[in-house]
């Protein structure tokens, strides 16, 4: 038997952001543990926002398992928030009712920025950095810095190691701004993967001293780029048959359920969306070839391949949370009539 240090991942009850918490219990296991084999466990949920102080237990109940490279022995255990009856989900877990579908694809673009003393890592203590330009992809010491680059890599290779699809990373237009992609099958997988790297990211960067700054404009109305969450998506549908008729139907869709995207699209999306810096006003819908100007972004190659493909919605932003972005996806594609079918299945 070997003792596995197994990591409890959950999201707290702040809001509009949820916060990761997580906590150790070592178990003993002939190899390593299935989710299956993963018991139920406890926290105090008067400290994260999920119960008042007199009846203050709720659950955790194991839905994702990956290997922590970190660790010698260690398991991350992704977990929904359960009530006390271990089967009611807590009102605080999106997850648990969430829209998914295997034959849907996800890829989320994630950008943040570095942040210590208070300010995105390489601004000076006083004013700005030379303007944006030169740091979107950009490489040398007075674009990157000296740590950013070591912290990304680090964090790839932890990523890659846990098993979580990492598909790459490139620096962001602002000076300590970065993206990191991942992709997946169904919404719950994908966008447990990215809750999975933004806990893998923020536990790497303490040893650094730094923070992970997800809010979508944190340097507000300046001339510094807000950070998103790009999600780009396809149905088994959109991939093998597609067509310009289904294309518009899916987009004037979008449009009519503009707000209920906005909704849960992250919070303070009205500061990043404005028009500028590469985003299309929050409050209008469009969609455009390569018009990175646009809600949705769509590709070279979905227009030459008789519109068959993925399409990327650029207003998720970098707070966003995965598993309510993907589920609305889901919801609006599900509302549109599939060519040539009376069903609306997706
Ligand atoms: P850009 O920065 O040009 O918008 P990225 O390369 O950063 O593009 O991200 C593209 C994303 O699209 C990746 O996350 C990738 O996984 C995703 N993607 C590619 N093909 C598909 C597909 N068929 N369905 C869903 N997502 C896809
Ligand atoms: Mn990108
Ligand atoms: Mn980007
Ligand atoms: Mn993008």
């Amino acid at each position: 038997m070997t003792k596995y240090k197994l990591e409890y991942i959950w999201l707290d009850g702040y809001t509009p952001v949820p916060n990761l918490r997580g906590k150790t219990q070592v178990k003993e296991f002939a190899e390593f543990p299935t989710l299956e084999q993963l018991p139920l466990w406890g926290f105090d949920g008067s400290s994260t926002m999920q119960a008042e102080g007199r009846s203050s237990d709720c659950v955790l109940k194991p839905v994702a398992v990956y290997p922590d490279p970190a660790r010698t022995n260690g398991v991350l255990v992704m977990c929904e928030v359960m009530m006390p009856d271990g089967v009611t989900p807590h009102a605080s877990n999106a997850r648990a009712t969430i829209l998914d579908d295997e034959g849907t694809w996800f890829g989320f673009e994630q950008e943040y920025f570095f942040y210590q003393n208070g300010r995105p890592l390489g601004f000076p203590e006083q004013g700005y950095p030379a303007p944006q330009g030169p740091y979107y992809t950009g490489v040398g010491y007075s674009n990157v810095g000296d740590v950013a680059r070591e912290i990304v890599e680090e964090h790839l290779d932890l990523c890659l190691a846990a098993g979580i699809n990492h598909e790459g990373i490139n620096a962001e237009v602002a000076k300590g701004q970065w993206e990191f992609q991942i992709f997946g099958k169904g919404s719950k997988r994908a966008a447990d993967e990215i809750w999975m790297a933004r806990y893998l990211l923020q536990r790497l960067t303490e040893k650094y001293g730094i923070d992970i700054e997800y809010h979508c404009k944190p340097l507000g109305d300046t001339d510094w780029n807000g950070s998103g969450m790009h999600c780009n998506f396809s149905t088994k549908y959109m991939r093998e048959v597609g067509g310009k008729e289904y294309f518009e139907a899916l987009m004037a869709q979008f449009d009519k359920n503009l707000l209920d995207h906005i909704a849960v699209y992250g919070p303070d999306n009205d500061k990043r969306l404005t028009g500028k810096h590469e985003t299309a006003p929050w409050n209008k819908f469009s969609y455009g070839v390569a018009d990175r100007g646009a809600s949705i972004r769509v590709p070279h190659s979905f227009i030459k391949n008789d519109y068959k493909g993925y399409l990327e919605d650029r207003r998720p932003n970098s707070q966003g949370c995965p598993y309510q972005i993907a589920s609305r996806v889901l919801k609006t594609i599900s509302e549109v009539p599939l060519s040539g079918s009376a069903s609306a299945a997706a």
